[in-house]
């Protein structure tokens, strides 16, 4: 067994907040806006602040690092993902993401180009994935070897399906399925797909394949962690359909990503917020008054009060009934209306590369075919030395097979052995002497990693209460209010927060 560690979001603060007894505050500190949570959208909320010239903001983070989902980890070799680890090239709706990629250099000329050329290094190098099924890999995540003519026929007509819904759009001229949500098409004809899990809307359209169903699953887990027995079809087509950015220099499915997942994008977004973002930084209490709002805040020991004029909640919505006590009765409801599934990842330090079982190359994203997990990705695979004295692969698993509160116990009660046991056991297949190379293996647990897109879900109900909330003092953002949790959709919500504020203030 190698050596490592159990880690993961900080359960035992998180726990507090349910139990309390915190310190009364022992200092007051005044500030403009205070952003509570320091992932994607909380730095996104930051970074229009300051590139508007608002510099009187903090952030705070409860963990000892902001990121959130999208941290890394280092190796004295590479840096390697936790959590988030690619972007698909930007729609041309996402307008934030093209203006952020462009201010960090990796969208090369004008930001609005329907073919903007992109930093190579930041393009997912050849190959990019593979599917391990049958003792074979093959080339893409849909596999292609050992099917019959009648298969292939249901796969090419399920992407020229895919195809036509990206140009789809609904009576009001929107598309159908955009990356932000929020800009889909509200023509019931699409939105009603949110009713069906997004199994039945395959069967339904006569879609049988296996491999079409496999493909169509492991979209949802890898996407939302849930099942797609438990997703719903209007979130399961997105995945598939809402994707239609393109690159002059790359093909359409390209992806943008780098040895530390997302947590570069994450770092991006920091920059602009240098000296004000404050860590270790719990908020366990919110009070709306007439001139601004009361934070209480647990650094260490000591709890510190702060007088802002404006609050941004980027933290996850099911956190904010436990800090605000006075919180509307509707808005607690749709808060708590929503689960969120578990996650485990997994860092694993190899001293070499594996053996390799026959069929395609060695890609960035190794995906099994009808396996619990969802595969792993290689931190090394961008870099451009040749000569590597090891890796590290970061394996995915969303507990999608049992209940999120089964989940969630389970990743509080397994001992890390027990998880790297079975992680190896699966890897084992298609690399047989992954455990004598296995110098590391670090096991990261989040019970609350992302909220469920499940039937129902989107649209007319509880998550447009959370979208649409608007309060004097306090303003919602976080991934959670799209109601399935993206880098795109994390930095639409925490922009859209700070331009409400600012125009709430002017
Ligand atoms: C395993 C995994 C893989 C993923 N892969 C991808 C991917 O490849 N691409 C992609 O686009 N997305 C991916 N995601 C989705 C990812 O969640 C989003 O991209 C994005 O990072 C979400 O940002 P956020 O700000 O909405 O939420 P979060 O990352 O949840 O940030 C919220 C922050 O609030 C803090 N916080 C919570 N409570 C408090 C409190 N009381 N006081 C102070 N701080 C608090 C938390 O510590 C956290 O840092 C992945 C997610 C997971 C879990």
């Amino acid at each position: 067994m190698p050596p490592g560690e159990l880690l993961g979001m900080s359960q035992a603060l998180g726990h507090r907040l349910r139990d309390g007894g915190f310190p009364a505050p022992s200092e007051v500190r005044k500030v403009g806006v205070l952003i509570v949570g320091g992932g994607i959208s909380g730095l996104s909320a930051a970074w229009r602040l300051a590139k508007s010239g608002v510099d009187d903001f903090l952030v705070l983070e409860m963990e000892s690092e902001a990121g959130g989902n999208s941290r890394a980890g280092q190796s004295p070799l590479v840096a390697y993902p936790w959590g988030a680890h690619y972007l698909p090239l930007p729609t041309r709706e996402a307008t934030a993401v093209r203006e952020l990629l462009a201010e960090l250099g990796v969208l090369q000329g004008n930001p609005a180009a329907e073919k903007p050329i992109y930093d190579e290094r930041f393009l997912c190098a050849t190959p990019q994935e593979r599917v391990y099924r049958n003792g074979l890999w093959d080339e893409g995540l849909l596999p292609h070897r050992g099917i019959d003519a009648g298969e292939r026929q249901q796969q090419e007509l399920f992407h020229s399906r895919m195809e036509e819904l990206k140009q789809a759009r609904g009576r009001d001229g929107r598309r159908a399925f955009a990356m932000p949500m929020a800009l889909s098409s509200s023509d019931p004809v699409w939105r009603d797909l949110d009713r069906i899990p997004f199994s039945q809307w395959l069967n339904d359209n006569g879609f049988m394949a296996p491999t079409l169903h496999w493909l169509a699953n492991y979209a949802c887990r890898d996407d939302y962690g849930t099942a797609y027995e438990q997703t719903s079809a209007w979130a399961g087509l997105h995945y598939f359909a809402c994707r239609n950015g393109e690159a002059a220099n790359a093909a359409s499915d390209a992806v943008l990503t780098a040895p530390e997942g997302n947590a570069w994008l994450a770092r991006g977004l920091a920059q602009k917020a240098s000296g004000r973002i404050l860590t270790d930084a719990l908020v366990w209490r919110i009070e709306e008054g007439k001139s601004g709002a009361a934070v209480d805040v647990l650094f260490g020991a000591k709890t510190v009060r702060f007088e802002a004029r404006q609050v941004i909640w980027a933290a996850p919505a099911f956190v904010l009934p436990r800090v605000w006590p006075a919180m509307p009765g509707d808005l607690k409801a749709a808060a708590l209306a929503g689960d969120y599934s578990p996650w485990l990842t997994a860092n694993l330090h190899l001293s070499d590369f594996p053996e390799e079982r026959l069929g395609a190359p060695p890609a960035w994203d190794s995906v099994f075919y009808n396996s619990v997990g969802l595969g792993y990705v290689v931190a090394t695979h961008q870099l451009i030395r040749r000569r590597l004295s090891g890796t590290v692969f970061t394996y995915y698993r969303a507990l999608h097979d049992v209940s999120p509160a089964e989940g969630r116990r389970l990743l509080l009660e397994t001992p890390r052995e027990a998880w790297a046991e079975g992680i190896l056991a699966e890897l084992e297949g298609a690399h047989p002497d992954i455990r004598r190379l296995t110098t590391r293996l670090d096991v990261f647990r989040n019970g609350h990693a992302m909220r469920r897109p499940v039937p129902g879900s989107l649209w007319g109900g509880q998550r447009q209460l959370l979208a649409d909330f608007r309060s004097p003092r306090l303003t919602l953002a976080h991934a959670d209010l799209s109601g399935f949790s993206l880098f795109e959709e994390a930095q639409y919500r925490g922009v859209l927060a700070a331009e409400r504020v600012m125009k709430r203030s002017s």
